[in-house]
């Protein structure tokens, strides 16, 4: 009796768990579906030659020369070559004399265990990540990073896998603000990283948390761009705001600056957010989020393309990606004029 007792209990806790999960999961994925209020009328576009820039710099970032850009391969390294020049010539300045951060680590597939001929531990000794600046005019001590992964999966049995949008798209995306920011300087410093390793595991960004160029306390966020150039419902998600609250005035303000649809979301726990993904610790963002500093991440939902063969530079969305540009722009702007209010309110915390 005492036995069946028990049994009924446990069924009971087992069906209200389950009620919770799909009420939350219900729930969450209802709230996600509401676009911040967008501009009826779209802002200026970009430039010609800023959105021809714009893709160009995926089209040969993605272009089959760099091999799908695998940690550790020539491919990978014809990137950083790229990156470096372009930060060069863009007149971005280094931290002690070169754009080059390299840093070292292991990583442990779990595949390697089951998979005959796969090791298990693999070290990488000469990862980058390829950092530089611009020096703000009124609070250089104050630092925006604005980062972007440029590494993505290489050649996997034959097969390329080209990564346009993940995260050729974020790296163009990262070069365009620098371009801008350039020629208009902002009121404080603003580092551009393209980091290396996030496939692996996030590693080039966790590398450059724990040895930052500049003192942790002057910086003030991380603003992170992985996979913003595909999507055909002009639709882009913004993770951060559930931890950052604070941050979620500015984003609304840029959000009602552009037409394309930008959805907070996808940064509350599974107990909240049942079977809607958390992305908090899916991109670069993590490595600062687990620091304590505070983050902006965008992207694109998943699509068919995703860590596929086809992501390539003619599926990814042209228009939509120079809306997406032209928005985070614009809130980058608008994070550089605030950054002093959002250290404060941080470190108030
Ligand atoms: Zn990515």
């Amino acid at each position: 009796m005492a036995m069946k007792r028990r049994i009924v209990r446990g069924l009971i806790v087992v069906a209200l768990i389950a009620a919770w999960f799909n009420g939350a999961s219900y729930l969450e994925a209802k709230r996600i579906s509401v676009p911040m209020p967008s501009a009826s009328q779209p802002p200026a576009p970009m430039s010609a030659a800023e959105r021809a820039a714009l893709l160009e710099d995926v089209r040969i970032l993605s272009s089959p020369e760099y091999e799908g850009r695998r940690t550790g391969t020539p491919g990978n390294r014809k990137a950083q070559a790229l990156i470096e020049q372009r930060f060069a010539a863009l007149g971005l300045q280094p931290f002690g004399g070169s754009f080059r951060q390299p840093f070292t680590f292991k990583h442990r597939s779990i595949k390697g265990l089951v998979t005959p001929g796969r090791p298990y531990e693999t070290a990488y000794n000469d990862a980058t990540n390829i950092v530089g600046y611009v020096r703000g005019t009124a609070a250089p001590d104050r630092y925006l990073v604005i980062s972007a992964h440029y590494d993505h999966l290489g050649i996997r049995n034959g097969k390329l896998y080209p990564g346009a949008d993940d995260n050729a798209s974020g790296v163009a995306a990262m070069l365009a603000l620098a371009a801008r920011f350039k020629a208009n300087p902002p009121q404080h410093s603003i580092i551009f990283a393209a980091f290396d390793a996030e496939e692996l595991g996030l590693e080039g960004a966790n590398a450059f948390v724990a040895r930052l160029p500049v003192p942790k306390e002057q910086v003030a966020m991380n603003l992170n761009f992985d996979m913003i150039a595909h999507n055909n419902d002009n639709q882009i998600f913004v993770a951060g705001t559930h931890h950052y609250p604070f941050l979620k005035p500015l984003v609304e303000q840029s959000a009602a600056a552009t037409s394309v649809h930008v959805t907070a979301g996808h940064d509350r726990p599974q107990l909240l957010a049942g079977s809607v993904e958390d992305w908090t610790s899916s991109s670069d963002h993590g490595a600062f989020h687990k620091a304590g500093i505070p983050f902006l991440y965008f992207g694109v939902a998943d699509h068919e393309d995703y860590h596929a063969p086809s992501d390539t530079f003619a599926r990814i969305n042209p228009a939509f990606f120079a809306s997406v540009t032209q928005m985070l722009t614009g809130l980058a702007m608008s994070l550089d004029r605030n950054l002093d209010t959002i250290a404060q309110v941080a470190a108030a915390r």
